[in-house]
């Protein structure tokens, strides 16, 4: 979102035009109306997550940083962060380690409020963008959104309550976007997990923050479905 990109630029990080494509707003779709609005500056970029994994990488690196690869962290306390037989000092601690984030649970920060799962199932489609928005259509039991991450290719992903459901089966159900894809080739395996939207009673304590889905996750895009309404007037 263009928020993520401006935020990303200052960190120095930029893609080059061939592994990402701009989207200009998000349109919804529901019923056979259709909601749709521009950022009001800035476009949102659209990119594979690992170009962006990779790209973020190579700026930690230049910038100093030391990864340590197949390295799991097995455990903290107050200053210090445990590598297997191995520790490292540290004046803080950021858990960065995901939805089951385990230093979560070390600093006891666990406390949840409120919790909502869903599963989440992407594909990629060899085919042009459509469209200079990203898309978002609503079905029943699922929805699906769409977004460019090449010039040539668009991410499809679908999210559902239902863990056996896939997109091959959900697609049918919205016919607008299946005649879109067409024929389009697939050039991805279908990949997905659990996605548990979350929110913590806390996020920081004493030397330890945590970000990312460590933190509990917002799904900026794709709230659960009885939290939008799309308006006949939109
Ligand atoms: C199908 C699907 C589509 C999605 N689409 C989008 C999208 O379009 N846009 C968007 O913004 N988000 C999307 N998301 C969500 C997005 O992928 C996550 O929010 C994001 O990956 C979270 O990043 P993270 O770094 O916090 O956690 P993760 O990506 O989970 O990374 C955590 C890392 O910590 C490592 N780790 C865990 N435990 C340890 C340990 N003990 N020691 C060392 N390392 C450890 C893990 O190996 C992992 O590399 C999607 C998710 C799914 C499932």
């Amino acid at each position: 979102m263009p928020d993520g990109v401006t935020a990303l630029e200052k960190l120095g990080i930029t893609f080059k035009p061939e592994e990402c494509h701009p989207f200009e707003g998000v349109r919804f779709f529901a019923d056979g109306v259709a909601a749709d609005a521009s950022f009001p500056s800035n476009c949102g970029l659209g990119v594979r997550r690992t170009t962006l994994h990779r790209v973020m990488i190579e700026r930690a690196a230049s910038m100093g940083v030391d990864f340590l690869w197949r390295t799991p962290v097995t455990g903290i306390s107050p200053n210090e962060v445990s590598l297997g037989e191995r520790t490292v000092s540290a004046k803080w601690i950021i858990g960065a380690d995901g939805a089951k984030s385990r230093v979560r649970r070390w600093a006891r920060l666990d406390r949840v409020r409120k919790k909502n799962s869903r599963f989440a199932f992407r594909q990629h489609y060899r085919v042009a963008p459509w469209t200079n928005r990203m898309e978002i259509y609503w079905g029943q039991l699922s929805h699906i959104y769409v977004a460019p991450v090449t010039a040539e290719e668009m991410c499809v992903v679908l999210v559902s309550r239902d863990s056996w459901l896939r997109l091959e089966e959900a697609l049918p159900t919205f016919p607008e976007l299946q005649s879109r894809l067409g024929q389009a080739e697939i050039v991805s395996s279908e990949r997905g997990t659990i996605t548990a939207t979350c929110n913590l009673e806390r996020v920081s304590g004493n030397n330890v923050a945590l970000i990312g889905d460590a933190s509990g996750t917002v799904d900026a895009i794709t709230k659960s479905q009885t939290e939008i309404v799309v308006s006949p007037k939109a």
